[in-house]
């Protein structure tokens, strides 16, 4: 048996814990525990592993931006675990043959375990992806996404997919409330995709939603999430509530749904603290520094940022501002319960995905440190705490910002009915 020694946050509180590990799962938590090997971490915490739904690794098609071999290897230097694959790759993953194709590619090229959306047009396009984690909709143009097209498509989606037993994550912007007009700053990108474009679009979910579970991808105002349907879960991102129209980003802070002004930004906040709002997730989009630095208007939507939820929300925790409990369902629990997979807990049974993490140690965000392959981020130069070591299944996959084990994740399935 492996054991893995610390300081477990279960339940939220924190307790000196072995935790005994057999076949990736965790099958025993004791006061003390004889193993071999065992990992000795003294008082540093151990959390369960992210789990992050909302990932764009750009593979296939798009891999001078990003690729599954780099994007998992950022994702576990910053704790991440499991991540959730979007379908807006080239070719799209609209179909079941694109679905099987894009499976076979990356099978062997992960670093920790995933899953992959898959994008229908229409309803036919849900059962013929049987395989696909779950499904995405765009309700608004954004890069090379194309949006759903009438209610009825919508609705009929909705359907194929409550009978799937899945649920559909959904990019909501109404393109009917999006102004006129060239945006060629922060400022102007928010104003040209306000908030009343999301949560008109909520609203549109919610009207046409039926059975279906829903999830509705990256919130940028409180009232977004609170107009989600009833029993809908919602995340949100860490750039979303640390930058804003005023982070001197210019075209790299440009992404779909905007970055808001620093009140919506705090509203946001509120409502993290709350409980409003379920997850975390990273929306890591990256672009090339050179695809960026094309005019305001031309210039591509999307940042990374796979490799900095722990890190700069962490800090927020460590000044107590975000409880620690809200912070591990918010970043671990919830997502895998979304995803009904074993995972996002310390608990008998579930796969043993860890972090563990000195919350003394403070260092700077930089894009060699998130191993990004667009070698830029948003976040550059903030302060964080990266996680000292990530075990994906009981396999140490991450330690102190480099990957140790390769190419052992898998793609997840749901375990619970
Ligand atoms: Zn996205």
């Amino acid at each position: 048996m492996l054991v893995v020694e610390g300081r477990a946050v279960r339940h939220g509180r924190i307790e000196p814990a072995a935790i005994g590990i057999e076949e990736g799962k965790i099958v025993a938590i004791r006061k003390q525990l004889r193993g071999d090997p065992v990992y000795r971490y003294a008082d540093a915490l151990i959390l369960p592993g992210g789990v992050d739904v909302h990932v764009h690794l750009r593979e296939p098609g798009l891999t001078h931006k990003d690729d599954f071999l780099s994007g998992t290897e950022s994702a576990a230097i910053g704790g991440v675990t499991t991540v959730v694959d979007m379908p807006n790759t080239k070719p799209p993953v609209t179909d079941g043959a694109a679905l099987r194709e894009k499976i076979r590619l990356l099978s062997g090229s992960a670093n920790i375990d995933f899953g992959l959306y898959g994008g229908p047009a229409t309803a036919a396009g849900v059962p013929e992806m049987k395989r696909a984690t779950a499904f995405k909709v765009y309700l608004a143009e954004s890069g090379n996404a194309v949006p759903v097209g009438t209610d009825a498509d919508l609705a009929g989606i909705l359907r194929a997919v409550g009978e799937s037993g899945s649920f559909l994550a959904a990019h909501c912007e109404d393109p009917e409330r999006f102004a006129a007009g060239v945006a060629k700053s922060l400022s102007d990108h928010h104003r040209s995709r306000p908030p009343e474009a999301e949560v008109a679009a909520i609203e549109r979910v919610a009207r046409l939603r039926g059975n279906a579970r829903v999830h509705i991808a990256h919130v940028t105002t409180a009232e977004g999430a609170r107009s989600r349907p009833a029993g809908a879960t919602c995340e949100t991102t860490p750039h979303h509530l640390l930058l804003s129209t005023t982070s001197n980003l210019g075209t790299r802070g440009k992404v779909n749904p905007p970055l808001r002004p620093d009140a919506t930004r705090d509203a946001l906040w509120r409502e993290v603290l709350e409980g409003g709002i379920d997850m975390f997730a990273s929306d890591h989009a990256p672009h090339t520094l050179e695809e960026k630095s094309a005019r305001f208007e031309d210039a591509p939507a999307g940042v990374p940022g796979v490799a900095t939820t722990f890190p700069v929300l962490f800090r927020y925790v460590r000044r107590q501002i975000l409880p620690l409990e809200r912070f591990v369902s918010m970043f671990s629990e919830n997502p895998a319960k979304l995803l009904r997979a074993n995972k996002g807990e310390i608990a008998v049974g579930r796969d043993a995905d860890l972090l563990v993490v000195d919350p003394r140690r403070i260092e700077k965000v930089t894009a060699r440190r998130c191993r990004y392959k667009c070698e830029w981020t948003p976040f550059e130069g903030a302060e964080a705490t990266f996680p000292t070591a990530t075990f994906v299944r009981g396999e140490l996959v991450a330690q102190e910002g480099e990957l140790v084990t390769e190419r052992i994740g898998r793609m997840i399935t749901p375990t619970e009915a």
